[in-house]
């Protein structure tokens, strides 16, 4: 079919009905989209809204032990920050086991368990009182790297991009929100791959506590509501291969379990 008979025949107009409604008299705003792209979303636990997620931000290198074991010096040296795209998220409901695709292009494919803090509130410069405020609640994710593509990046000085923010790279849990289970001070983080502990830390050991990571990234970017924050893993990072079973626990929540296949 060409063009103009696409055109007249009335193709498009499916199309068109599945933009957005526009909402205010600003033109660019009524344009039709060419075709829908899904937003991602999480489930909050105990509630019927999804929360959308908008950007995925990821703190590098915050459990001392584990700073070592990735071969930087662990004083406290700021903050560092990367992201991956929303639409990596592989939401995994509690009390299902999630297959989660081993992924193309490595030989070195590690689990990283992490506290998730999801932000329904922005802003800039956050000072760190503050911080907190911007949090609605807590997930259990997992920060799946490519090592060796991470590695290997690294050592050129190039971006980390292909070992990081690659699809399906973060499986997550529901949300808690912090108004029933609060803010987390400490708290027990384990992973076990094939029922053997694997990494076996607690949240107090954090160098960059959530509110200092909030308010750090707030300097470097304008958070918005729907942004998450991977808060960084302890020790003990390893590899895992299809039919491996990992069972990721943070005290508080439901265990997050995914079946590498
Ligand atoms: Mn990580």
């Amino acid at each position: 079919m060409d063009r103009r008979s696409m055109l007249s025949s009335g193709a498009l107009v499916g199309l068109g009905a599945v933009a957005g409604c526009a909402t205010n008299s600003d033109a660019a705003t009524d344009a039709k989209t060419l075709f829908s792209v899904p937003q991602p979303m999480l489930p909050v636990a105990g509630a019927s809204e999804m929360f959308p997620v908008r950007r995925i931000y990821c703190i590098g290198r915050n459990y001392v032990a584990h700073a070592r074991e990735m071969g930087s010096d662990p004083t406290r040296e700021p903050p560092f920050f990367f992201q991956k795209p929303s639409d990596a998220i592989q939401y995994v409901a509690p009390g299902t086991t999630a297959d989660h695709p081993y992924p193309t292009l490595t030989k070195n494919y590690h689990y990283e368990l992490e506290l998730v803090a999801a932000l329904h509130r922005g802003g800039k410069n956050v000072p760190i009182e503050r911080a907190l405020d911007l949090v609605y609640g807590y997930a259990v994710g997992l920060d799946m790297t490519r090592r060796d593509l991470q590695r290997a990046m690294g050592e050129e000085k190039k971006p980390w991009e292909i070992g990081k923010s690659f699809d399906h790279s973060a499986p997550i849990g529901p949300i808690h929100r912090a108004a029933q289970i609060g803010h987390y001070a400490a708290g027990a983080i384990v992973l076990k791959v094939n029922g053997a502990i694997k990494q076996n830390a607690n949240l107090n050991q954090m160098i960059w506590n959530v509110a200092e990571q909030v308010s750090k990234l707030s300097q470097a970017f304008e958070l918005m509501p729907g942004d998450i924050i991977f808060s960084g893993t302890p020790e003990n990072v390893g590899p895992v291969v299809p039919g491996d079973v990992m069972e990721g626990f943070i005290a508080g929540m439901p265990t997050l379990n995914v079946k590498v296949v």
